[in-house]
């Protein structure tokens, strides 16, 4: 029964009839970023992710684009893991979220002594602030210098010989097959939105018919080398491209990068298809905000409204935006 309203004339307020319950949990739910570059962002960016609930997130210090000479040295991001480490208490400080960290050896950018880095990365492992090894990852080619398939191959299993020493997962940088654009911009100016110079790419080091996909492989067989279990392994940047090989051929959990869509192209249908299919046990969701991306610290709060109209059910969004991240790399314990 809808009540009789005082107005003029009828209005659709009197013919409202079985409105749906509305999802008033999800407005407090605390999230978790399991992967993003927040400390290269702004101060209101952080911000933002404080006012939007985030509980807790894992700031990831290891790519070449913060790195201004190429080829890389050791030297050049043990940098970047020192800024990370010197910032990161002020972070929560100033936001009230947990912020931890992720350190690795990007491979998009060739390091001209990878093996000095991978010995100082034990003791850096070793900390309580570190809670994963990564982004890392075969990459099919690189920016300005190629770098071997053998070459990246061993610092990739040297990372996850080191997560396992140490129990840390391993986030990989699974490479994307992007979105199909309606047309290609001028030569010379790159992809808007993305703060990478044009035209420095480098001859494939792994080609074929899927490279995206046969780098995910790789990364998978360096694991089993490396006597780090599947479980051990977040793959982030899961697409449509490997998200069937990640679920039906391994135990890895996987993690929808949905920041940068426009770039991607997975957004929060694609993981409420992915829920639908083959549950949230193994799902997470991830913004992988960062300076030189066009990027949205709000994209997460916004997937968990997403997910929901899609018809994803509370408790699947609790596991994949909250339980799941937590439990893989221990966060939000206090
Ligand atoms: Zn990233």
């Amino acid at each position: 029964m809808t009540p009789d309203y005082p107005t003029a004339r009828p209005t659709d307020a009197s013919q409202l009839e079985d409105q749906p319950a509305l999802p008033t949990e999800l407005l407090n739910l605390p999230w978790i970023d399991p992967h993003n570059h927040a400390h290269t962002l702004s101060w209101e960016d952080r911000e933002r992710y404080a006012l939007s609930g985030c509980r807790s997130m894992v700031m990831v210090a290891s790519g070449y684009h913060w790195t201004p000479y190429k080829p890389a040295r050791a030297s050049d991001i043990r940098f970047l893991w020192d800024d990370a480490l010197n910032r990161r208490a002020a972070i929560e400080r100033n936001h009230f979220f947990e912020a931890k960290l992720g350190l690795g050896v990007h491979t998009g950018v060739r390091i001209e002594n990878p093996d000095e880095l991978l010995a100082a990365m034990d003791d850096y492992a070793a900390l309580d602030e570190v809670v994963a090894i990564g982004e890392t990852g075969m990459t099919p080619s690189q920016h300005v210098e190629a770098w071997a398939l053998d070459e990246q191959r061993g610092v990739v299993q040297a990372q996850m010989e080191l997560a396992r020493d140490h129990d840390l997962p391993v986030i990989l940088h699974t490479p994307n097959t992007g979105t199909a654009s309606k047309r290609h911009y001028r030569d010379g100016l790159g992809t808007p939105g993305y703060e990478k110079n044009p035209g420095m790419g480098t001859e494939p080091v792994l080609d074929g018919e899927n490279p995206e996909l046969e780098a995910v492989r790789l990364d998978i067989e360096a694991a089993h080398d490396a006597g780090l279990p599947e479980r051990r392994v977040v793959a982030s940047h899961a697409d449509g491209n490997n998200t069937a090989y990640l679920m039906d051929e391994t135990d890895c959990y996987l993690s929808y990068t949905i920041g940068h869509s426009w770039l991607v192209g997975v957004d929060a249908a694609d993981v409420a298809n992915a829920i639908d299919e083959y549950g949230p046990e193994r799902i997470m969701v991830d913004t992988d905000c960062a300076n030189v991306l066009r990027t949205d610290p709000y994209a997460l709060k916004r997937a968990i409204f997403e997910l929901y109209r899609y018809g994803i059910d509370p408790e699947a969004i609790r596991r994949v935006v909250y339980e799941n991240p937590r439990d893989v790399f221990g966060l939000a314990d206090a």
